[in-house]
């Protein structure tokens, strides 16, 4: 098995004695790892879970989400990490979608899981609580389980991870990463933040996400670190976690950043053990930057997709302040271009299309093909975001081609909240655009048309999203218009509506 699922009987080989994972209380060595992801992959067979079948997770930050990657990847098995945000009816898509076959799901989901309506691939259901209706308990099945080797052949171009992005038309696509894919960017970050056996990471970043997974977890599991697992994050605690256990490695979205800046503990907290701080994942606020530079904290930063695995650029420390607002240079074995339409590179200081290349980017989008084909040209795939580049090759991230919104680390497609909202009667035509906010970064507004002498109220509007969309894709306010500027094709002019409502 040359995928992820070996990693564990590899570092179970080399550092048995080492701490894989700390928990609350719960430490938990590599070779205590081993035998559990050995005990849970047995388990999953036993229930029919065979080569290419999906196994996906729903909880928060938790031993038993890496257990099931890992034990899913010792049997060739595709692992669905599940957002712990989503509503029901977008669990039940992203199920039915990726033709999941074994749940696992945390004490925290139980009654979500118990409401969902139709989801007919899931055969199996695992609590991880134990004794739920019609679940079997994930303690109970790793208990009763054979520990002896699983020797399942798997080579780094099977798939590894199928993990949903929303998209333009609407609908949540899942990216299919292979085992070589997560290999070679973990590879990225291990070279570029020069990491060592002896790091400690601060997991507060959701593991279902791809950078905390995969520029976090996996890179310091690789190395054979430490991964200090945090259910929910906390700003306060944080610097209790950070002062415990000595954390040497923390990665972030900004809006947990600045949280943890305005925390009281940020005068007088102990933080001499962070030597890497990566922050990531929408634009990083310049202001941002100089508040932790003030505290002796250099941000390095991280600019990814979960299509790349994510890792597409990174700014080291050595050029944080002299290339302060760049999102930095390609990592090591990445390749990323800004082009204009022709493909063709742009000259420097010229706006272009990141496109982005190497062993680290999907294979394509789960049942998508001509999607996945529109993402690509020549092997290159198209970000959806402008960037120009400096003399020197250090890109800068300006502005986003897609529509996407970025609230509080979490991405938000327009097409699917508008989809929502249309489906009120009342709703006559609706935008939805990002406006700028102090604590998220940016929050949706929508901009509805209601029928006339409908009586249409901003309430009505929002309450109809509650329990079908996730809270943070739920608009923040909502402005009546008249009317939507559209285009002679009739396709909203997103920046006219920008311009007078945003
Ligand atoms: P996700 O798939 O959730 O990782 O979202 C990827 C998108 O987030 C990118 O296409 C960018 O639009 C945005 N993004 C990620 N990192 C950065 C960054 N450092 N600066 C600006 N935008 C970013
Ligand atoms: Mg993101």
């Amino acid at each position: 098995n040359q995928g992820l699922g070996s990693w564990p009987a590899r570092r179970a080989r080399k550092t048995p004695r080492r701490t894989a994972l700390v928990h609350d209380d719960r430490r938990l060595t590599y070779a205590g790892l081993h035998e559990r992801v050995t005990r849970l992959a047995h388990a999953l067979r036993g229930l029919g879970v065979r080569r290419g079948d999906r196994v996906a997770y729903l909880g928060p930050n938790h031993p038993s989400f890496l257990e099931t990657l890992f034990a899913a990847g010792a049997l060739g098995a595709v692992f669905v990490p599940l957002n712990v945000r989503l509503a029901g009816p977008e669990i039940s898509f992203q199920l039915a979608d990726s033709g999941t076959s074994v749940l696992v799901y945390a004490p925290s989901h139980a009654g979500l899981v118990d409401g969902l309506g139709e989801t007919p691939s899931v055969r199996e259901r695992i609590a991880l609580a134990g004794e739920r209706p019609g679940a079997h308990g994930y303690e109970d099945l790793l208990a009763r389980a054979a520990a002896d080797p699983i020797d399942e052949p798997v080579s780094p171009d099977e798939n590894c991870m199928i993990m949903y992005t929303s998209g333009t038309t609407g609908r949540p696509k899942g990216a299919v990463l292979t085992h070589g894919n997560i290999t070679w960017n973990a590879v990225n970050v291990l070279v570029d933040h020069d990491l060592i056996a002896d790091e400690v990471a601060l997991v507060s970043a959701p593991l279902f996400h791809t950078a905390g997974l995969n520029m976090l977890t996996l890179p310091v599991l690789l190395k054979g670190g430490c991964c200090v697992l945090v259910t929910a994050f906390d700003p306060d605690a944080t610097f209790d976690l950070i002062e415990r256990h000595r954390i040497t490695f923390m990665f972030g979205v900004p809006t947990m950043f600045q949280q943890v800046a305005r925390s009281p503990r940020w005068a007088d907290a102990d933080l001499s053990s962070v030597r890497l701080l990566t922050c990531g994942g929408s634009p990083v606020p310049p202001s941002l930057i100089e508040t932790y530079a003030a505290r002796g904290l250099t941000f390095l930063q991280g600019y990814g997709m979960t299509e790349a695995s994510p890792g597409a650029l990174f700014l080291d420390a050595e050029h944080a302040t002299a290339k302060a607002g760049s999102a930095g240079v390609p990592h090591f074995f990445s390749d990323v271009r800004v082009v204009g339409p022709d493909m063709a590179d742009v000259a420097p200081g010229q706006t272009g299309e990141v496109v982005v290349s190497g062993p680290h980017v999907m294979s394509g989008y789960w049942g998508l093909p001509e999607e996945t084909a529109r993402a690509f040209t020549d092997g290159w795939f198209h970000t959806g975001d402008a960037a120009r580049i400096d003399e020197d090759g250090y890109a800068y991230i300006v502005d986003r081609i897609k529509d996407m919104i970025i609230s509080g680390g979490e991405n938000i497609y327009p097409a699917e909240v508008e989809k929502a909202i249309l489906a009120d009667p009342d709703v006559l035509d609706c935008a939805v655009i990002g406006v700028p906010d102090p604590t998220w970064g940016e929050v949706g507004r929508a901009v509805v048309v209601p029928r006339p002498g409908s009586g249409l109220t901003a309430e009505r509007v929002l309450d109809a999203l509650t329990g079908r969309l996730a809270k943070y894709k739920i608009p923040k306010s909502v402005v009546f218009a008249d009317e939507l500027p559209r285009n002679a094709a009739g396709k909203i002019l997103k920046s006219v509506v920008r311009g007078t409502y945003g």
